[in-house]
């Protein structure tokens, strides 16, 4: 798999470098210093880089870890462009190694949701196995705020909820745990959650 891609170009057409002229920031939100993302190429590119340098390595062994930082922390950057995947994956390549398979497989689930978006759209609305849209949902709106605001009273959900509350980002382990506790335990619709 490591052998494959040859190197990019890296000619970049300036028009995209500087902006419209009259471009304003005003009535943008000001950026937190001390934000866990903050929103530039910059960061983006250092945060590959660095993750490249010191943790691509140890990636299958620290990813289940929610304590470790262990993976990228790369996704809002993916999402909105400020790195690409290619770039990512090219990381991967030249980084070589178990942990480095792991986390391009990973860059490849991001394809393949992405593709069943494309394919599938409406899993945007609706369950993708059309049985899934006879779930008889609870929707306990009550249930819900609590599990919105962190108060469940489950130490791990509320945890979660109130880092992703704070930060706007939470480990994968957790999402799976909140998305598991609100929809399997308390039977309320993942379209509730994703809201
Ligand atoms: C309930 C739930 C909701 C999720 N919502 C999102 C979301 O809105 N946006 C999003 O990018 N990912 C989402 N994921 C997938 C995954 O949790 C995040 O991509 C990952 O936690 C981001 O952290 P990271 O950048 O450190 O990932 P790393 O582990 O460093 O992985 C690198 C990149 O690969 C991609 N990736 C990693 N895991 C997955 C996965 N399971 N599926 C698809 N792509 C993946 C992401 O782009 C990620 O930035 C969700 C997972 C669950 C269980």
């Amino acid at each position: 798999m490591f052998d494959r891609l040859s190197e990019p170009s890296t000619q970049v057409d300036d028009k995209f470098v500087s902006g419209p002229s009259n471009a304003s920031l005003d009535g943008l939100p000001t950026q937190r210093s001390d934000a866990q993302f903050p929103a530039c190429e910059k960061a983006a590119q250092q945060r590959l880089a660095d993750f490249a340098e010191h943790r691509i390595a140890n990636y299958d062994l620290q990813r289940d870890r929610m304590d470790l930082g262990g993976t990228s922390e790369l996704s809002p950057y993916l999402r909105f462009g400020l790195l690409s995947a290619e770039q990512a994956a090219r990381k991967a390549i030249v980084a070589r190694g178990g942990g480095a398979e792991a986390w391009l497989s990973e860059l490849a689930w991001r394809d393949f949701y992405f593709s069943v978006l494309a394919h599938f759209p409406h899993v945007t609305r609706r369950g993708f196995r059309p049985e899934y849209d006879a779930i008889a949902w609870d929707n306990h709106r009550a249930q819900f705020e609590a599990w919105s605001a962190g108060m469940t009273g489950y130490p791990m959900v509320d945890a979660a909820m109130r880092q992703l509350l704070e930060a706007g980002w939470i480990h994968n382990r957790a999402r799976m745990i909140v998305a598991s506790f609100l929809t399997k335990d308390l039977l309320i619709d993942w379209r509730w959650g994703e809201r």
